[in-house]
C-alpha cells in the first residue's frame, strides 16, 4: 500500500510539471561537462529557493556540487533526492540527466508542499561530475557532506522501467608511454615510439579479452597519439576502463593490465605508466526495500515496472560507492523505445520530449512517495536500514 499522500503529491506533480518541464529543457539545451555545470546549478537552485529550500553552493569544496535543504519543525529522518546534471563530450544529454535533477528537485519540493510541517529534513544534494569518472559523489562523501542521511533515492531515464539493475565496479586508468622522438623518415632508429607502444598495449587488451569473466568490461580511446606524423611520437596515452561486478575483481583486472603496459613498453624500447584517473567507482546496492516502494507507486500511476533484474546489461556510477555507505535506490525509468543506446545521440533527443517529460513526471510523483514514506512511516525506514546492515555483514 502506497502513503495516504500519493494523490496529493501526483498533484502537485501535476502542478509543479511546467516549472520542471522548463528546468529540464534549459539544461538539456547547454550541455555541460563535469564541473562545469554552473548554468545547470544555477537553475535548480534558483527554483529550490523559490520554494523555501535553504541552499549552500560549492558544498564538499566542488564548485558546482549543492545542498539544498527544507527543515520540519520536528526531529526526523534525513532523506537525500539526488540530482546529477552532467553531460557527455560528443552526445551532449545523451545520458538524460536534465531529466534527473528536474524530476529531482521536482519530487522534493512537491514533498514539502504536500507536507509543510513533515519531520526531519528533505534535502536535494546536487552532484556533479558523475560522467567521465568524475566521482562527485566520492568526493561529497568524503567530505562529510552526506552526514547523517538515512537515505538517498534518485532515478535514471533509459529505455526500459526498472526497479533497479546491478552496476559494476570500474576503474579509470590513463596508461602513459614514453618513447624518444626523432625523424620519422630521415633517423626513425633512433626514435622510439610511444604510440606503438600503445597500439601493443590495446592489442595486449584485447587478446586478454576471452579470457576474462563474461562480466567484465575492457574498453578505452586512444587520449594522445603523437603530434605530428613525421615525428616519432616520444608520448602516447590509452584512456581505460576496466570493470566488473566486484571491486576486487577489476582491481584484479586492472593487476594484468598494468602486465600489459609493461610488456608492450618492454617490447618496443618505452617506458609504461599506469595512474588513476579519478576514484574506483564501487558495485552498486539496490536497496530492495526502498525500491519496491517506488515500484508500488509508479505501478499505481500506471507505469508497467519491471523488478530488479541482475542480469541486465550494466554501466557504473558513483552511487555504487554511495550505495555502500546508506540505503540508496537508483530505478529506471522509460522515455524511449526499448533498444535505444544510453549515451547516444537518440537518446540525447529522447531526453527532451514530451513523453520523456510525462514519465519524469510520473518518476518524480514515486520519488515523493518514497521520501515521504521515509519521512513518515518509521517502519519503512527501519526495513530499509535493516536490510542494509545485513548486506554489509
Ligand atoms: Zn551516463
Ligand atoms: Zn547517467
Amino acid at each position: 500500500m502506497s502513503s495516504p499522500f500519493l494523490e496529493t503529491l501526483s498533484g502537485e506533480l501535476a502542478t509543479l510539471r511546467p516549472r520542471m518541464e522548463a528546468v529540464s529543457w534549459s539544461i538539456h539545451a547547454r550541455p555541460e561537462l563535469k564541473f562545469a555545470e554552473f548554468h545547470a546549478q544555477q537553475v535548480l537552485t534558483g527554483w529550490l529557493v523559490e520554494s523555501g529550500f535553504t541552499v549552500t553552493s560549492g558544498a564538499g569544496g566542488l564548485d558546482t556540487a549543492f545542498v539544498a535543504l527544507h527543515q520540519g519543525p520536528e526531529p526526523g529522518p534525513y532523506v537525500a533526492v539526488l540530482a546529477e546534471y552532467d553531460a557527455l563530450p560528443g552526445v551532449g544529454h545523451g545520458c538524460g540527466h536534465n531529466l534527473i535533477a528536474a524530476g529531482g528537485a521536482a519530487a522534493a519540493i512537491a514533498v514539502v508542499r504536500a507536507l509543510p510541517t513533515h519531520p526531519g529534513t528533505v534535502a536535494v544534494i546536487g552532484t556533479p561530475g558523475e560522467e567521465m569518472g568524475g566521482a562527485g559523489k566520492v568526493k561529497l562523501a568524503e567530505a562529510g557532506v552526506f552526514a547523517g542521511v538515512d537515505a538517498a533515492v534518485m532515478f535514471h531515464p533509459g529505455d526500459r522501467w526498472l526497479t533497479g539493475r546491478p552496476g559494476l565496479a570500474a576503474a579509470h586508468l590513463r596508461v602513459a608511454f614514453t618513447g624518444v622522438s626523432a625523424h620519422a623518415s630521415v633517423s626513425p632508429w633512433q626514435g622510439r615510439s610511444a604510440l606503438a607502444a600503445a597500439q601493443l598495449f590495446l592489442n595486449a587488451v584485447d587478446a586478454m579479452r576471452q579470457f576474462v569473466p563474461p562480466t567484465a568490461r575492457l574498453h578505452g580511446i586512444v587520449s594522445d597519439g603523437g603530434q605530428a606524423p613525421n615525428v616519432v611520437p616520444a608520448r602516447a596515452a590509452v584512456d581505460l576502463y576496466v570493470r566488473d561486478r566486484t571491486a576486487a575483481s577489476a582491481e584484479a583486472l586492472v593487476e594484468r593490465v598494468r602486465a600489459a603496459a609493461a610488456g608492450a613498453a618492454l617490447a618496443t624500447g618505452t617506458e609504461a605508466e599506469v595512474s588513476e584517473t579519478g576514484p574506483l567507482y564501487a558495485e552498486r546496492r539496490n536497496n530492495a526495500v526502498l525500491a519496491e516502494r517506488f515500484g508500488e507507486a509508479v505501478r499505481a500511476l500506471g507505469a508497467d515496472i519491471g523488478p530488479y533484474d541482475p542480469d541486465s546489461p550494466a554501466g557504473s556510477s558513483d552511487i555504487g560507492n554511495l550505495s555502500q555507505l546508506m540505503p540508496v535506490i537508483h530505478p529506471y525509468v522509460q522515455i524511449t523505445d526499448a533498444g535505444t543506446p544510453a549515451h547516444s545521440d537518440a537518446m540525447r533527443e529522447a531526453a527532451a520530449t514530451p513523453l520523456a517529460h510525462d514519465r519524469t513526471q510520473v518518476a518524480a510523483t514515486g520519488l515523493a512517495e518514497v521520501v515521504t514514506e521515509l519521512l513518515t512511516e518509521p517502519a519503512v525506514l527501519a526495513a530499509a536500514q535493516a536490510e542494509f546492515e545485513e548486506a554489509v555483514m
